[in-house]
């Protein structure tokens, strides 16, 4: 490998530098907080022409390799064959559905039938290697706060890893009744589920907490233990998430949906600005992609961001029908800031301190308009339920209430702009992991039933196979019953740990 090919990692906050991306990964967070960027971003060396003749797998290694430059072509191949095999119900791995005029791409094939098993099925292989290389003899521990879907991905991914544990916490009451059946029915020795009284974004300031916390990891590190993180502030997650965008344009030119360069519009249900980030990062590397269109539901903390400019976290949390995109403070937009201000560390970190001082900061004007690629909007619950309903019943597509979303907010862009380029519209979860809230959508009407029976009758409207996973849980026994307040997230990993 030439050397000028190396790609290493900053600090968004300036704290940290020259970190190879096998040590981003391990680490997770940078030690001043800050988020893990690479020195620049590679440009793909590969045509549209060449990624319409590839597999997932295939297109996976040409996005990755650019990356993660200090693994081998035999450790990245052997991480990606083994995330993206018969864990996903299809071949493909993310299958483009058209629907009424745009692309949907399923995103959720994977075991836990949401996005977040694009890259933690892959995350955990990532680690393992990385810790191999780095000569890591401590047991990594997994830290992970979740609205709902990252934890039981994470845990099907970490499951009886060797040399790792893995500790969960959810808001208690603010995911749905799947997601937290999927969550306290995980078998695996060493995973750990939490629920906390607070919402999710108490948990990820919590988790963020405990990183930060120098002395308590140093109690760890003489107890064997070190910490990382399977949330989207890795960048172990970010980088596979670009691929399945290239992978998506290479499929739209096989099938002739575009031409060679043509540019697509992409929307996003979005939530920590994980996925609709790493879009802006497959656009950066010379995908061609126009408008990132960010799709907030009621939580719309993004929307009046990228309408003034500033970000405000100080307001009432919503509890809505998307649950995983419940979030007032996107972690992943500080790597869009960063960007935004020319990589200025200092300027960012700025920034992130009234975030953290005033819940709230301004970018200046140079900064927005360095953010014209994004186009934010978004859409209410009942928005988001006519749009479910109207979409079935026009198409006999069924969508789940996060995709629901963008896909109205798409809709409101089309409206409001007159562009009619090709769209690509993330379907991030299987409507069988909010069945509830779609049953309610595309019947108009609240329903006393029990969750399973509304299972079976999606499963007849819909014609819908019932996913296996879903399946799985029917009759699972709860294996997780823990539960704390946030002042004792550190107490509870104590107690996980046998440490106290
Ligand atoms: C996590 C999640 C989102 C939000 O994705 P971000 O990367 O956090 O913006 C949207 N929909 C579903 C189903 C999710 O699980």
């Amino acid at each position: 490998m030439e050397l000028s090919n190396t790609i290493t990692y900053v600090s968004t906050r300036g704290g940290q530098s020259g970190v190879s991306a096998s040590q981003a990964i391990l680490q997770g967070l940078a030690k001043d907080g800050g988020l893990f960027m690479p020195d620049r971003i590679p440009k793909l060396d590969c045509l549209p022409e060449q990624f319409a003749q590839m597999s997932y797998q295939e297109t996976a290694y040409e996005v990755m390799k650019l990356f993660l430059t200090d693994y081998t072509e035999e450790e990245l191949k052997d991480c990606i064959e083994k995330a993206y095999d018969g864990k996903f119900d299809t071949e493909e791995i993310a299958p483009l559905a058209k629907a009424d005029g745009a692309y949907y791409l399923e995103l959720f094939h994977g075991s836990t039938i949401a996005f977040k098993d694009m890259a933690l099925s892959i995350l955990p292989h990532l680690m393992t290697a990385a810790a191999r290389k780095n000569k890591v003899d401590q047991e990594i521990v997994i830290l992970t706060a979740t609205s709902g879907d990252t934890g039981k991905a994470a845990m099907a991914g970490f499951a009886d890893v060797p040399g790792t544990r893995i500790i969960v916490f959810y808001p208690k009451g603010g995911v749905s009744r799947i997601q937290e059946l999927q969550m306290r029915t995980q078998k695996g020795e060493n995973t750990s589920v939490v629920a906390i009284h607070g919402n999710f974004d108490d948990a990820q300031t919590g988790v963020k907490k405990l990183f930060g916390d120098e002395g308590f990891k140093e109690e760890l590190a003489a107890k064997g233990f070190r910490f990382s993180s399977a949330n989207s502030i890795n960048i172990g997650r970010l980088v596979p998430q670009i691929v399945y965008y290239v992978y998506a344009y290479g499929k739209l030119l096989k099938q002739k949906a575009i031409t060679a360069g043509e540019e697509i519009n992409v929307a996003v249900p979005t939530g920590n600005f994980g996925n609709i980030l790493a879009a802006y990062f497959a656009k950066q590397m010379g995908l061609p992609i126009k408008k990132l269109i960010c799709a907030s539901n009621d939580n719309k903390v993004l929307f009046d961001f990228f309408a003034t400019g500033t970000y405000d976290r100080n307001r009432e949390f919503i509890l809505t029908s998307s649950p995983s995109m419940d979030i007032l403070i996107s972690s992943n937009l500080e790597r869009l800031v960063y960007l935004s201000a020319g990589c200025d560390a200092g300027k960012n970190r700025k920034l992130m301190e009234s975030l953290g001082e005033n819940g709230s900061y301004q970018v200046t004007e140079d900064m927005k308009k360095q953010m014209a690629d994004f186009w934010g909007g978004f859409a209410d619950q009942e928005e988001n339920a006519a749009e479910i309903k109207r979409v079935f019943a026009d198409t006999g597509y069924l969508m789940d209430t996060h995709t629901g979303v963008a896909s109205a907010v798409y809709k409101k862009y089309t409206a409001s702009t007159g562009d009619q380029a090709v769209a690509v519209i993330a379907s991030t979860a299987s409507p069988y992991k909010f069945s509830r809230s779609v049953m309610e959508a595309i019947t108009g009407e609240k329903s006393q039933k029990e969750e399973f029976a509304l299972i079976d009758e999606m499963s007849a409207a819909s014609g819908i196979p019932v996913p296996k996973a879903v399946e799985e849980i029917r009759h699972a026994q709860i294996r997780h019953s823990r539960e704390c307040s946030v002042e004792a997230m550190k107490a509870e990993v104590r107690d996980i740990l046998e440490v106290s």
